[in-house]
């Protein structure tokens, strides 16, 4: 039976290192949690019914040791409507193994798990104790000395990850060697709380909350990768390991190791997006509202501030997210740019321009995308997204802490 382990004090028990019982369980229980009890996480707004991509990872029975690769239309899946999880690491370079013309049979006939780099012998570990057999990581599914094959399966990416039942996102680890879990310093993971009177005028206990959001999960090596943005904005529920605690995000809740119960600010996220597309798709208007051409230009800045190995990819890498936009708005995209939009989106600026690694062609001029360096957009108008929410300490009050 699962439970959320606590001290005696009823805090979270934190144990020294991320792949630990209590983290996988808190792990595991977020998942549980958000499957069976969110209704707008199951929605399956953006996801594709019976759409599986064109190969898995079949990481057998807990106790096997071999993994193998599945061409879904010709070994099919078993059960018939499996789930599959995603991995979003950083590559390195000459990564090994991945997916050849040369060696997609012996990838088929099954390979070692123990050959396989830590990053994703710990997300089978992770897979394993949720329970879900079938993986998607881009290295071993998508044939990486095919043109053609690439080709196919680019524009397949939106897919790959709104109908990934959860997206594991190796954050803090720069290469697919260094593994998701790290070792951590329980002692400097209590939280702190002092007597404050800012919201009632008398004197209550309160957190003395760090933005844990920020330091360990956007400013964290994996999310400088331009394609990581789309695979975390698209899949329906993410699982981070940080260097200091497992993060949870779905479409309802955002969740830390440290505050299990969801963490306190909630910021303009994905739900927004979902919000405001749901909104587009269901109203006749069917157009590119302010807030949801905010949302983009925010999509663009941040998108503009991460690398890509490869500079071709500049359009491919936010592709996914935008055949969203098209699809719920009705307008049309244009290199980066929306034409309901076109005339003030062409004042784009890049304030701080990076050398292009690569001349080759990769949009037109006129469009943000054919620039490297931090987009920036002044907006003409008033932009309304949903407020800040205040969070009382008497909301706060059975979240479990340490005391000073
Ligand atoms: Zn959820």
């Amino acid at each position: 039976m699962e439970s959320n382990q606590t001290t005696a004090c009823g805090a979270p028990k934190i144990e020294p290192n991320t792949s630990s019982t209590s983290s996988l369980t808190a792990a595991y229980n977020w998942f549980q949690d958000c499957c069976s009890t969110h209704t707008t996480c199951n929605l399956k707004l953006f996801s594709k019914t019976g759409w599986y991509p064109t190969r898995l990872i079949d990481i057998g029975q807990k106790e096997s040791f071999h993994w193998r690769l599945l061409v879904v239309s010709e070994d099919g899946i078993s059960p018939q409507s499996a789930p599959y999880m995603t991995l979003s690491y950083r590559w390195a370079p000459n990564p090994k193994p991945i997916l050849l013309a040369s060696n997609i049979d012996e990838f088929r006939h099954g390979k070692p798990i123990k050959d396989l780099p830590q990053t994703f012998r710990d997300f089978i570990v992770v897979a394993r104790r949720f329970s879900i057999r079938y993986i998607w990581i881009d290295a071993l599914c998508i044939i990486q000395d095919s043109r053609g094959d690439w080709e196919i399966e680019a524009p397949t990416m939106r897919f790959v990850y709104t109908n990934s039942i959860c997206n594991v996102a190796a954050s803090v680890s720069k290469s697919p060697s260094e593994g998701l879990f790290r070792s951590r310093d329980t002692d400097k993971l209590k939280m702190r709380i002092v007597p404050c009177s800012l919201y009632s005028g008398k004197e209550e206990p309160s957190y003395i909350y760090e933005d844990f959001w920020d330091k360990d999960i956007l400013k964290a090596p994996l999310h400088k990768r331009g394609w990581v943005l789309q695979e975390r904005i698209l899949a329906p529920r993410v699982l981070y390991f940080g260097k200091d605690q497992i993060f949870w995000e779905c479409l309802t809740r955002r969740k830390c190791e440290l505050l299990p119960n969801g963490l306190p600010l909630e910021i303009p996220s994905r739900r927004d997006l979902l919000d405001q597309l749901h909104w587009a798709g269901a109203s006749n208007s069917r157009k590119m509202s302010d807030t949801l051409y905010n949302l983009w230009i925010k999509y663009i800045e941040e998108y503009s501030q991460c690398m890509l190995t490869n500079p071709s990819d500049k359009l491919a890498a936010i592709a996914g997210i935008a055949q969203l936009f098209q699809d719920f708005t009705g307008d049309e995209y244009i290199a980066g740019l929306w034409k309901s939009r076109l005339v003030e989106m062409l004042g784009w600026n890049v304030s701080a321009p990076r050398k292009l690694k690569s001349l080759d062609y990769r949009a037109p001029s006129w469009s943000w995308a054919s620039t490297d360096g931090d987009f920036t957009l002044r907006l003409d108008y008033e932009v309304h997204l949903p407020s800040l929410v205040n969070v009382y300490p008497h909301e706060l009050s059975d979240r479990g802490v340490h005391t000073i």
